[in-house]
């Protein structure tokens, strides 16, 4: 029969290395971006739950007829969603009112059991995250997968995008740039490409208003000035994926930065992209012109656009915001 992938959870992962020709000719470095919106679930979350449902089947704690509850900004509930389809899961996703109602469709549509809570600080009982975790406890049989502090998520990343993309450069890779969510990625990928060649830079590119980038410049989590557009990405503290993980600089990108780069990519390369995907690029794109040319950046295309058509492609919306017309 040929190659043929055991089921959605073996298609999940070696994704192409795009190089970006536009940004690329204009840095005369290479700046490359791996296609995680090309997973089956759509996103670079599928990695992070799949391993984390593999690892909670290993330990013994989900077996048949159990339920996975998770809190997410979207994508990881996705992925999870998928996965628990294929293995006969039942899915309690718990997701902030404030994101795209693209993202809480789709979830229903997927057949995930969806609760939309307010938008509440870690610090609040009612953070995504803790409610999700209260439900998983009061139910029989389920697991609480709780993303930012499972290090099962940056194993994923550890295991498979790290080696990928060190396969797909040939080991000629001068940097990596990622935003963070639960850092999972930065942190997986980050110790891969360390331990293969220890120069390679790490750089954490942060929307305004996370407090990431005051941790890597001043050692502390604090939040920057303002308030960003983007989803999935920013942390008001230092998660048990993150912490430990050597990181060499983080630039902080402005969303009149970030929208016009995810319109560019769109208009310039033909690729439909989500916000975070245009914090990377844009962060990319900044490293470049630092470290000049004739370097090789790569970073993360995240997600699709699609997921985000009612406001990140919406004129009116960005317009409204002082973002637009882009
Ligand atoms: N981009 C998007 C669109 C995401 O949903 C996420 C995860 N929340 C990230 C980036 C960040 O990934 P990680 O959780 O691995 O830091």
């Amino acid at each position: 029969m040929g190659i043929c992938r055991e089921g959605i959870v073996d298609a999940i992962g070696q994704t192409p290395l795009i190089r970006l020709r536009g940004l690329s000719e204009e840095s005369g470095c290479e700046i490359l971006g791996k296609a995680e919106w090309m997973n089956p679930g759509g996103s670079v979350k599928d990695r992070a739950a799949w391993s984390m449902i593999r690892q909670a089947e290993q330990s013994g704690a989900l077996y048949p007829g159990g339920a996975v509850v998770e809190g997410s900004a979207g994508n990881t509930g996705i992925g999870l969603m998928h996965v628990c389809a294929a293995r006969g899961y039942r899915c309690v996703i718990v997701i902030p009112e404030t994101q795209t109602q693209e993202k809480i469709d789709l979830l229903r549509v997927l057949g995930a059991e969806v609760y939309t809570v307010p938008a509440a600080p870690y610090s609040d009982p009612q953070n995504f995250q803790k409610v999700a975790a209260r439900m998983a406890a009061e139910m029989d049989n389920a697991i609480w997968v709780n993303q930012f502090d499972n290090t099962a998520n940056r194993d994923a990343h550890y295991e498979t995008t790290g080696p990928e993309i060190w396969q797909q450069t040939e080991g000629r890779i001068d940097a990596f740039v990622s935003a963070v969510g639960t850092g999972g990625t930065l942190a997986g990928v980050s110790r891969a490409l360390k331990e293969r060649n220890p120069s390679i830079q790490i750089v954490l590119a942060d929307p305004v208003g996370s407090a990431l980038y005051n941790f890597v410049h001043h050692g502390e989590p604090s939040p920057t000035e303002g308030r960003s557009i983007t989803e999935g990405i920013g942390s008001s503290r230092v998660t048990a994926n993150l912490a430990g993980s050597e990181i060499d600089d983080a630039l902080c990108v402005p969303d009149c930065e970030t929208v016009p780069m995810v319109h560019r990519l769109l208009r310039e390369e033909g690729l439909f992209v989500g916000s975070s995907t245009g914090v990377n690029v844009s962060a990319a794109l900044t490293l470049a012109r630092r470290l000049g040319p004739g370097h090789t950046i790569v970073t993360m295309l995240c997600d699709g656009g699609a997921r985000y058509a009612s406001r990140l492609f919406n004129q009116e919306w960005l317009a409204e915001r002082g973002l637009g017309p882009v």
